[in-house]
């Protein structure tokens, strides 16, 4: 049976490690055919995904560290000498100070609130800048938020806004992008035990809440998130853009 990225070739930033939602991504994503190029933040985080992604056709692996413009700049010229269209963008990486997360939301200061919005949001303005003039069959830009953007998530604080400024950028950047046939939505996840999450103070409350809870009575997985963004990036989603996907065993109806 053909798979449904059969031909595509994805960009997928933020695999950490294997425990990354963006590896349950690139995962269903090779599984359905699609061949991938992988940024990475450092080189030793270079080193951690060539040690586990040789199961995957990756074709390429691109440094870019968000915080640096250059380096951004630098992605689009890696896309260039690659030479080939591009289909799909995962932007799915944030970042905030561990202790903007675990103190009261008022108490952020000037710089622990831009360092989130300009890693976890602005990033996702700028990544698309870069890849966009490759998609020129048209494409799928995604991304990954958390339900703290919309209701307040104790411990979430100072990324729940990030969240916001980033789920408001989608709608934007669909405006903009779609009249070139690139498509922008958000996937929100359900929380996933990752590096990430565990900066969030009380995580296993919250995963034990969604056992307990959520429609579902199910803790999400990357590779649940992964399935819903071959839909993103497919030809069955062609209709959609500008939306927030929830990949949350109905946590958010909660
Ligand atoms: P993760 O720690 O595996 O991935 C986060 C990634 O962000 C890492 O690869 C890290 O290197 C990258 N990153 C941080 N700063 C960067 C920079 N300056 N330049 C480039 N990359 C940088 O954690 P994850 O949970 O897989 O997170 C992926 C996305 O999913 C994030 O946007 C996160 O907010 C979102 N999300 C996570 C959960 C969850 O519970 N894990 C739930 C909903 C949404």
């Amino acid at each position: 049976m053909p798979g449904l990225l059969d031909g595509q070739t994805a960009v997928i930033a933020g695999i950490a490690n294997k425990w990354s939602i963006a590896f349950g991504i690139a995962e269903s994503f090779a599984r359905e055919g699609a061949s991938l190029v992988l940024t990475y933040l450092n080189e030793k985080q270079r080193e951690t995904i060539e040690s586990i992604v040789g199961h995957l056709p990756v074709i390429k692996l691109i440094p870019c560290d968000v915080s640096k413009d250059e380096e951004i700049v630098a992605l689009t010229e890696h896309l260039r000498a690659l030479g080939r269209p591009i289909n799909a963008l995962v932007h799915s990486l944030a970042f905030a100070n561990r202790e903007d997360l675990g103190r009261p939301f008022v108490e952020t200061d000037r710089d622990g609130f831009l360092l989130a919005h300009s890693i976890s949001a602005y990033s996702l303005v700028a990544m698309s800048r870069a890849v966009a003039p490759f998609m020129t069959e048209g494409g799928s830009i995604m991304t990954l938020s958390y339900l703290g953007s919309i209701r307040v998530r104790q411990n979430y604080n100072v990324m729940g806004v990030a969240k916001a400024a980033l789920e408001a950028s989608v709608r934007y950047l669909a405006n903009d992008l779609g009249p070139s046939k690139i498509r922008v939505n958000t996937i929100s996840a359900g929380a996933v035990k990752t590096a990430s999450a565990r900066a969030v103070k009380d995580l296993s409350v919250m995963l034990d809440a969604t056992k307990e809870h959520s429609p579902l009575r199910h803790v999400t997985e990357s590779g649940e998130v992964g399935d819903a963004a071959v839909f993103l990036a497919s030809r069955l989603s062609r209709g959609m853009t500008g939306n927030v996907l929830f990949v949350d065993s109905g946590m958010h109806l909660m």
